[in-house]
């Protein structure tokens, strides 16, 4: 029996959007693939660089009904490698922040099948970038949280007291369903109802779109603008500075 090469699969981050925000190393890997698969995060335009050559395989994402459970993924992933493919799986952003990398990782190790790790621009960095908000700045704040809003079951369940501290920025990804409960809750644990909020939808996309306001009003902005996924919520004394620094679109 004619014995298959094993593949490899290469586990790259897109970026959040704009297409030359993927790194040049995950370009080349995209245009060499053999199979693709992507989930609803990864961007039109950056799907449209996969070559007509490659299988395309859209696996969705978690939340929604017509995604494939992530055990069927992490084990598609290991069949293509084994049939010989070079397997690229992409992923919204950095692989490694709130992408469930690592899983996908472990199944592969156990399969035996090689694997590299492409880093790519998180959303935090990209929507403050797009958006003008340094999430770090020498008079606001000293460190930044990158944290989720939606957990495993469904809740929001987070450690506010440590949240509610000064010169100190806050990154919330999957934000939007538990936005009240998360205002809420950082206005019981003592943050000033003025403190800044920005809401960046679709951030480096053509469509993004930002909203300021404060903690207390946060969650009525986002709902008169009916802001959809997805969309990062940052929140800290940093967001004044978006009124100056805001540039994509404007130049
Ligand atoms: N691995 C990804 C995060 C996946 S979790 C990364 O590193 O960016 C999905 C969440 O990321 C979304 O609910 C949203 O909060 C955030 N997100 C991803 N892309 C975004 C974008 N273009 N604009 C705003 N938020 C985004």
């Amino acid at each position: 029996m004619r014995k298959i090469m094993m593949g490899k699969v290469y586990l790259i981050g897109a970026g959040p959007g704009d297409p030359e925000l993927l790194t040049l190393k995950a370009y080349r890997l995209l245009k060499q693939a053999d199979v693709v698969l992507y989930d609803r995060l990864v961007g039109q335009e950056i799907i449209e660089l996969i070559p007509e050559s490659a299988e395309k395989m859209y696996v969705g994402k978690a939340k929604s009904l017509h995604s494939l459970p992530q055990e069927d993924i992490n084990s598609l992933l290991a069949e293509k490698a084994k049939q010989g493919h070079q397997v690229v799986r992409l992923k919204g952003g950095d692989p490694f922040i709130f992408g469930r990398g690592g899983e996908e990782l472990e199944e592969l190790i156990e399969e035996g099948v090689p694997f590299e790790v492409v880093p790519g621009v998180t959303a935090a960095a990209g929507c403050a970038a797009y958006a003008g908000i340094p999430l770090t700045h020498r008079d606001y704040a000293q460190s930044v949280r990158f944290l989720t809003g939606h957990l495993k079951d469904g809740t929001t369940d987070l450690p506010w007291e440590e949240l509610v501290h000064p010169a100190q920025t806050l990154v919330i990804y999957m934000g939007l369903t538990g936005l009240k409960d998360i205002s809420q809750s950082l206005l019981k644990f003592g943050m000033s109802p003025t403190m800044p909020v920005a809401v960046v939808e679709k951030g480096t996309s053509k469509a993004q779109r930002v909203f300021t306001s404060t903690i207390i009003d946060v969650f009525d902005v986002a709902t008169q603008n009916e802001v959809k996924s997805p969309a990062l919520l940052i929140i800290g004394e940093v967001v004044t500075l978006q009124d100056k620094l805001a540039w994509y679109g404007k130049y």
